[in-house]
């Protein structure tokens, strides 16, 4: 493909299945099929996204995340709209409290980009879910009475969506809950907009008195352009620790040579690798299901290539709600007479005497 410093799909966000159509991105002949799945699923590709399609030398394992596709008509028996129970720990509008010491707060379900395997897409779209200054006051009130609640976690939709000024009267209602020690913001932008990480945004993020870590979305190293460099550094340099989130998805990111090339890309721009996200089982998103076992293995390889530094932990967030888990790959084997077999890194396996309970 050539891109052309005029091409008008270059500048704006493609939304509709004949912006898709125009851009090249699906073909005219499908347009019905992909009228039936917008009616469902919100779609955005801002002009970064795009002109990443572009360049890139494998544009698929982009446009395989954000670009619809006829697949997700299909749900299978184990796909549910609320994939990890939210609605059951939900208090007040917009507040998820499943961990004692910890509670989300979404104030608006819109994203720069709508990603194809989301496990809210049941929810996140441009019409969505903004809470009105009366239920984000409910919100400050639940996490104001609940002295529990040691660090909140900004998320939605992509709160960094947020106008500076909207999502500063929420960070600084935070800053003042004595008991609210760390706040927490989960984004896509500084990787699907990444021009859009102003200096003004990094200064009012540091004028929060609390520490602000950011984890940032992304599965492949291809994201990763020198202009979201220059936004992850902006934060780094002001003191805002990042850290990164990758969900395991079929044919863009499942091999150890695409996983290790995203971590340690992710270290070299001072972005620590936090979790590595089974995909949950939302409706329509089987075409990107990795098996559990194959995750594992993956995990294991990396664990023998990669610096602990570059690791981050497969996570399983149990269907239903029960919570989060991690699927560490067992390293320990059969015991007999007093001895476990631990298999190391080599692949071979070493006896060891676990210690003696004190009596
Ligand atoms: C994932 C999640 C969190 C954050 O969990 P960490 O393991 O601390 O990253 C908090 N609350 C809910 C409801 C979650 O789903
Ligand atoms: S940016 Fe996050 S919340 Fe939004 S669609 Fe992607 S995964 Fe879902």
């Amino acid at each position: 493909m050539t891109t052309s410093p005029i091409d008008a799909n270059a500048i704006r966000t493609l939304r509709t299945p004949e912006d898709l159509a125009g851009a090249g991105l699906i073909s005219t002949s499908e347009l019905i099929s992909f009228a039936m799945i917008a009616e469902r699923y919100a779609t955005a590709i801002p002009p970064a996204v795009f002109k990443l399609i572009q360049n890139v030398i494998n544009p698929d394992v982009i446009t395989r995340q954000f670009v619809p596709s006829t697949n997700e008509l299909q749900t299978t028996p184990e796909e549910l709209n609320d994939p990890i129970g939210d609605h059951n720990h939900s208090p007040v509008k917009g507040v998820v409290h499943r961990y004692l010491d910890r509670a989300l707060l979404m104030p608006t379900l819109v994203c720069p980009v709508y990603c194809r395997f989301c496990f809210r897409r049941e929810m996140v779209g441009p019409e969505g879910g903004a809470l009105t200054s009366k239920q984000l006051d409910e919100a400050f009130n639940y996490i104001r009475k609940t002295p529990e609640i040691w660090e909140v976690i900004l998320t939605g939709g992509d709160p960094l969506i947020l106008s500076n000024r909207r999502l500063m009267k929420i960070l600084t209602a935070l800053d003042d809950i004595e008991h609210v020690k760390i706040i927490r913001i989960h984004t896509r932008v500084p990787i699907v907009t990444p021009l859009s990480i102003k200096a003004d945004l990094i200064s009012a993020l540091k004028g929060i008195s609390k520490p602000v870590y950011v984890s940032i979305h992304c599965n492949h190293a291809a994201e990763l352009t020198p202009d979201v460099a220059r936004a992850c550094a902006l934060f780094v340099d002001a003191g805002i620790p990042l850290l990164s989130q990758t969900v395991l998805l079929k044919d863009i990111n499942d091999s150890v040579e695409t996983l290790e090339t995203l971590m340690r890309t992710l270290v070299t721009l001072r972005v620590k690798p936090y979790y590595l996200h089974q995909l949950d089982f939302a409706p329509g998103t089987s075409h990107f299901r990795v098996p559990l076992d194959k995750g594992q293995n993956l995990v294991k390889n990396l664990r023998s290539r990669l610096s602990g530094l570059a690791l981050p932990t497969y996570m399983l967030d149990i269907p239903g709600g029960a919570g989060k888990v991690p699927l560490t790959p067992n390293h320990s084997h059969n015991n007999s007479k007093g001895f476990i077999s631990i298999e190391g890194p080599d692949g071979h396996l070493y006896p060891y005497r676990p210690p003696a309970n004190p009596s």
